[in-house]
């Protein structure tokens, strides 16, 4: 089976998000159990940079509406296949794959990802140029959500629409219908319309053959009003094509056993280490060095999704119990805000670090005692998968991927080996407070807590369960289209 995976962005090389990381990590498990996979990704400088030569496999001249550009093969270090789709005009510019420097949207994102979109379906096409043809496209999020309708139209190979995050939908005026050259009468509620607008995103989940998303609970929960944004109504009908999938995660490269991020590796045999990323931690955020004050992480997008005004709300309280608190993020300037006050008010108490760091984040996995995600919303969510493998019970909200990967602790769960952090419902302060009142009676109790952590360490979350979980919905869709 031939899969074309289109996707905006993937790591190591470019990433904003977890999309990326299921971009680098999905396709080689998929490889790995035998489908050929090639993902197609835009050339940004980041991903030019890794190719070592520019090796031209197809020129795209002509494609009504969008500049000419071309694509490149190159490979990633794992041995995924990588199309480079090279346009020079649309992609080679300094600063994020949907924002300018300054933050703001890129004025030209309707190209950028009707480009994207376009090319992914020309690829799936009777007339695609290369001579490797996609049995099917797998599309990810908004950026790639317009290929199932430009496949449609040109009947080209089935497509699977995957929702990383409902809230982002590529929302454009209704001039973009001709600026992309799609007809006229997919502008309507069957169709790619939204609200009198043009969604990417409602174009994939309308066209393609089949939905997933990236957790059991957040296929459910988007079925409804409060989660589905706008959406519910059209994904209710749909719900026999939808399937929720839980991502794995890069088990290599989240290894506390061999992290050459961390101070000091460890293993679930060998903790002693993690004492030495707690002072460090310490260390490295200004953060009084007390090895027995409870250290609570956070790694987090600064948004209201992530639901930090609740845990920014509690801080003074929590400073009476107390705990430390290491935070790393960004996002609205007003939370930003808010988490340096805190950290101002509380020396030795709070650290915060406002930016993206990829060290520091592995550091705050091993160093802090537990790690707090208070989603209002989670299609899966990672962070609580790395920290359960560092020893680092999570404390999360029981909505989408959380909810379907930490078993609260209990003395029924420890006891049947299943326990794997904390878990709340209902987002209120008083709730996530309690519970971290929770987690740290039990970090009080240490025979509790390091059978905690252990169990946490045991479980397996690598990509292999959920790589044969896609192939079975791709072959199924392989054979209703038969
Ligand atoms: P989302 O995709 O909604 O932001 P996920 O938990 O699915 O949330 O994935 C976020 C990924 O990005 C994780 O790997 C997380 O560690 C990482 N991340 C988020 N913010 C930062 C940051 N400021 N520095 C480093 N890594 C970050």
């Amino acid at each position: 089976m031939k899969v074309l995976f289109a996707t905006s962005e993937i790591a190591p090389l470019i990433k904003t998000g977890g999309l990326a990381d299921v971009s680098g990590a999905l396709p080689a498990a998929l490889r790995a159990i035998g489908v050929d996979v090639r993902v197609l990704v835009p050339g940004y400088p980041a991903v030019m940079s890794h190719l070592p030569e520019q090796h031209e496999v197809a020129a795209l001249r002509g494609l009504p509406g969008f500049p000419n550009s071309r694509l490149l093969a190159g490979e990633m270090e794992n041995g995924v296949p990588l199309l480079v789709l090279d346009c020079p005009d649309l992609y080679q510019r300094e600063g994020g794959p949907y924002n300018a420097p300054q933050g703001y949207d890129w004025h030209d994102n309707l190209q950028r990802f009707g480009l994207l979109s376009k090319v992914a379906a020309v690829l799936g096409s009777p007339d695609s140029p290369l001579n490797w043809r996609p049995d099917l496209v797998n599309c990810n999020d908004w950026q790639t959500g317009l290929a199932p309708a430009y496949l449609r139209f040109a009947h080209g190979v089935p497509s699977v629409m995957t929702i990383h995050n409902l809230a982002f939908q590529g929302i454009f005026p209704p001039s973009a219908l001709q600026d992309l050259h799609l007809p006229a009468s997919s502008f309507g509620m069957a169709g790619l319309e939204y609200y009198g607008n043009l969604s990417f995103l409602k174009a994939g989940l309308f066209y393609a053959d089949h939905i997933t998303t990236v957790s059991p609970t957040y296929a459910r929960e988007i079925q409804d009003e409060a989660l589905g944004f706008g959406m519910q109504g059209l994904l209710a009908t749909r719900q026999a094509d939808l399937t929720g999938i839980l991502n794995g995660i890069d088990t290599d490269e989240w290894n506390p056993g061999k992290d050459k991020l961390l101070a000091k590796t460890y293993s679930a045999s060998r903790m002693a280490g993690k004492a030495e990323n707690k002072r460090v931690l310490q260390a490295q955020l200004g953060l009084e060095q007390n090895p027995d004050i409870p250290l609570l992480g956070v790694v987090s997008r600064f948004t209201y999704q992530k639901g930090l005004d609740l845990l920014l709300e509690i801080a003074p309280g929590l400073m009476e119990m107390p705990v430390q608190l290491a935070m790393l993020g960004s996002g609205e300037p007003q939370m930003q805000h808010a988490a340096r006050e805190l950290a101002e008010r509380y020396p030795g108490m709070i650290g915060v670090h406002i930016g993206f760091s990829e060290s520091l984040s592995h550091l705050i996995e091993a160093g802090a005692d537990m790690f707090v995600m208070p989603s209002r919303f989670e299609p899966c969510g990672l962070n609580q998968f790395y920290s359960q493998r560092y020893g680092t019970p999570p404390i999360v909200h029981a909505t989408g991927g959380l909810a379907d990967s930490v078993i609260n602790c209990s003395d029924e769960t420890l006891e049947n080996g299943t326990a794997s952090g904390f878990v709340f419902n209902g987002m209120f302060a008083g709730n996530l407070y309690s519970t971290i009142a929770r987690a740290v009676e039990t970090y009080r109790q240490p025979k509790r807590w390091n059978a905690l952590r252990k169990l946490c360490m045991a479980k397996d979350f690598s990509w292999e369960t959920s790589a044969a979980a896609y192939r079975e919905v791709f072959e199924k869709v392989l054979q209703q289209r038969r």
